[in-house]
Formats: structure tokens, C-alpha cells, sequence
């Protein structure tokens, strides 16, 4: 069970605010699609519902690009970006660079591929690694591939990407684990990897989705996720035949009937999504009126499907006496992509470090407060009050009245 799910008791009784709350299709809307399964017999192995899925998922990107792109399921965004990464057949060893704020999937991923993490800074507006900060960071180090990280859901400039890669011959593949609906591919050579675990906007359960033109790349990936084990006639190695070493990283038919449940009200839901983000942020911000840093998106669009609520807070100071404020009172807090993946005991040893002062700095202030579907107008406020309270300015509040002698030194 993972802790930000569970409801906080508070001490006086009252509920208090779970950080997340996952917004899973019900029975009821999985019941047609077990019902499709259950007939067809046919539970893993690329069967008729992932394929359905991959089908929808694919055609979701048509108008955002040319033509439609290839697609593959896999079983989370992690297993993806693994499997991507091997597909890229780079050199063992090979350096890529990861932004030192993100889950630390990305980094693993990296590392399990065989390559070595080089953690770089990300811009102070959009808490996103930029092609300008990836081009600094290759004049001074040699790196082979880049994967940018969509962070807290907020996407990436795909063409000005694409004309980095372009120019530098490097690849670049996209963690857009959370951005789904918002990160998309035009007309580029990158490569998108989205997850449908449960807490993000497109719930699985469990489960992944890699999205490229690139159909060999995709078609590589595919055969990875099933052992290696080649499926595609017109190729050297017979149906069948192990064609390299691959890995069980397959979606199953359960894990693609609830993502497909969760898709056809996905518009429904990321709208709602949007909407409860603009009120809370709004009262939020309302709370502390221009006290607050913002995580601000190139075109000043709003994430298409929010799935957390971040912010940065006048200082560490600030942040720690909020963060104690919502415990005491059964408000669930996290420290998302903290701490900064440099600061790691487990991946200092191999990892690469460059500069990060702007992770640093958001580090130091960055909370991300209870933010699901549900999320009552109620708790918005009661989340402002209390953030409201934290940041009373102490220089200038009243001192508390000491009367010695008193019954109130008791
Ligand atoms: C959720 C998330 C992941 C992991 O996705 P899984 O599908 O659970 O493997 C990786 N990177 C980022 C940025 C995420 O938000």
C-alpha cells in the first residue's frame, strides 16, 4: 500500500484529506470489457484488447502530427523507457542526460539499460529540463541521448526538441509519464513514453505506452517486451525464434480493459481534472496572493489532465511549518521528486552530477498538497486556510501577551 493513499488520521477526529486518491474506472464500466475477454479467451500475449487499446491510443494522436504514429503497450512507463533505451543500441556505458528533478524511474531506467545517468538542472519557470540547458550540458560532457522529463505533467516543446536532436544528432526520448492528452509527437523524430499506472490520468492499474514514427524503433520495442522473441514476418529470424534478449514487459488483456474503461471517459475526466485545478490553484494562490511560485508552462497553457497540485513556498522556512500544519491537521503533504536525484545515496555512486542550482532552489520550497478527483471546494479552502496560517508574517504579528503571575502560565 502506498503511503500518499491512505486518508491521515487526524488527532482531533475530524477526516482529514488523503494527498491522492486514484480515479479508477468502476466494476460496472470494466464488466464489458472482462465480458470481451472472458469470450475470447485470451489474456496476455498482445491479445484483442491491448491491440484495441493500442488501436485508440494511436488514432488520439492523429491531428497533432503527421499521419498516425506507432505504438506499443508495455507493462509501465519504467519497463518503456528501459526498453527504449536498449532499442537505441548505444554503446554500453553511454552517458544520458536526466534532469535531477524527476521520479526516480528515469534515472533507474538508465541505469538498467546498461548506461550511466548524467543529472543536469532544469529552468526555474517551467521546472523543465530545456534543449538550451541540454546544450550546455553536451559542450562540456559527451552525452549519447537525452530524455527529458515532462514533470508534474507538463509537456514538452516537442519541435524545439526535435530541432535540438536534429542539430545534434543525439536522440531524445521523452518521459511524459504524466502527460498524457497534453504531450504530443508532430512532426518530430522523438520518441513518448506515458504510463497508465494507477495514479496517473489514464489508469491501468498498471501499465505503459511507448509512441514514436519511428516504426522500427517501436516494432523493436515491441519484441523486447515479449522475451525478444521475434513476431514479424518478412525478417532474417523465423516467427517465433528468439531474436535478442528481451524481457516480459507485456500488458495484459486485465491491464488493457481497464485502460480502456478509463479512455472512454478520459475527456470527461481531464476536463474535470482541469477544472478543479484552476479553482483550488486559484484559492490557493488567493490564500497568499503573490507569495507563491508556480510551475509556468511555455504558452501559458494549463496541463491537459492534472494529476498533483505543486508549489513553492516563500522558503524552507515556510514550507516545513505548512508541511506541519497540514500533518497536525490530517492533511496529506510529499515532497515530490524529493530529494533532487543528486542528493541519492543509492545513485550517487553512479550517476554523473553537472550544476543544478535551479533544482536546488526548488528543492528547498517545492510541497505538493491533496490533489484528486472529489477534492471538495470544502477541502480547497480548508488546504488555504492552512497554508494561509503557515505564512503569517512572524516579523510583524503581534507578540503573544506573557502576564506573569497569571492563570495563563499554568
Ligand atoms: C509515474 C512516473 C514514472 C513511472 O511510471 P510507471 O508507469 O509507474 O513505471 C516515471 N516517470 C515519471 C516522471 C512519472 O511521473
Amino acid at each position: 500500500m502506498r503511503a500518499e493513499l491512505k486518508t491521515p488520521s487526524p488527532e482531533d477526529g475530524r477526516p482529514g484529506i488523503a494527498l491522492l486518491v486514484p480515479d479508477m474506472p468502476s466494476p460496472k464500466a470494466l464488466m464489458p470489457w472482462l465480458q470481451r475477454m472472458h469470450e475470447a479467451r485470451h489474456y496476455s500475449n498482445f491479445g484483442p484488447l491491448v491491440c484495441e487499446l493500442e488501436k485508440r491510443l494511436a488514432a488520439r494522436f492523429v491531428g497533432h502530427g503527421r499521419g498516425r504514429p506507432a505504438v506499443t503497450t508495455v507493462s509501465s512507463a519504467t519497463t518503456g523507457l528501459e526498453l527504449v533505451l536498449q532499442a537505441l543500441d548505444l554503446p554500453p556505458g553511454s552517458r544520458v542526460l536526466v534532469p535531477a528533478l524527476t521520479f526516480v524511474a528515469t534515472a533507474t531506467a538508465v541505469l538498467r539499460a546498461g548506461h550511466v545517468p548524467v543529472l543536469c538542472d532544469v529552468d526555474a519557470d517551467s521546472w523543465l529540463l530545456t534543449p538550451e540547458i541540454a546544450r550546455r550540458a553536451c559542450a562540456d560532457v559527451e552525452v549519447r541521448a537525452v530524455m527529458p522529463v515532462a514533470a508534474f505533467g507538463a509537456p514538452h516543446d516537442a519541435r524545439a526538441w526535435d530541432a535540438f536532436s536534429r542539430a545534434t544528432g543525439l536522440p531524445v526520448v521523452i518521459d511524459a509519464a504524466a502527460a498524457f492528452g497534453g504531450q504530443w509527437l508532430h512532426d518530430t523524430a522523438l520518441t513518448l513514453v506515458f504510463s497508465l499506472h494507477t495514479t496517473k490520468s489514464l489508469p491501468a492499474g498498471e501499465g505503459g505506452l511507448v509512441v514514436s514514427h519511428d516504426d522500427a524503433l517501436v516494432a523493436r520495442v515491441r519484441q523486447l517486451s515479449n522475451f525478444g522473441i521475434n513476431l514479424q514476418a518478412r525478417r532474417k529470424v523465423p516467427v517465433g525464434a528468439l531474436a535478442e534478449a528481451g524481457t516480459n514487459a507485456k500488458m495484459s488483456e486485465f491491464h488493457a480493459a481497464v485502460g480502456l474503461a478509463s479512455l472512454e471517459r478520459w475527456d470527461e475526466r481531464a476536463a474535470l481534472r482541469r477544472d478543479t485545478f484552476a479553482r483550488y490553484a486559484g484559492v490557493l494562490e488567493a490564500a497568499a496572493p503573490g507569495r507563491l511560485r508556480w510551475q509556468r508552462l511555455a504558452g501559458g497553457e494549463p496541463v491537459a489532465a492534472p494529476v498533483g497540485m505543486c508549489l513553492r513556498l516563500p522558503g524552507a522556512t515556510a514550507r516545513s511549518r505548512f508541511e506541519k500544519l497540514c500533518h497536525d491537521d490530517g492533511v496529506g503533504t510529499r515532497r515530490w521528486y524529493q530529494p533532487l536525484l543528486t542528493q541519492m545515496t543509492a545513485l550517487q555512486p553512479l550517476c554523473e552530477a553537472m550544476d543544478c542550482p535551479q533544482a536546488q532552489a526548488i528543492a528547498q520550497d517545492l510541497v505538493g498538497v491533496p490533489f484528486f478527483l472529489g477534492l471538495s471546494p470544502a477541502d480547497q479552502d480548508r488546504v488555504a486556510a492552512l497554508l494561509s496560517a503557515a505564512l503569517v508574517d512572524r516579523r510583524h504579528a503581534p507578540r503573544p501577551e506573557v502576564r506573569h503571575g497569571s492563570a495563563l502560565v499554568s
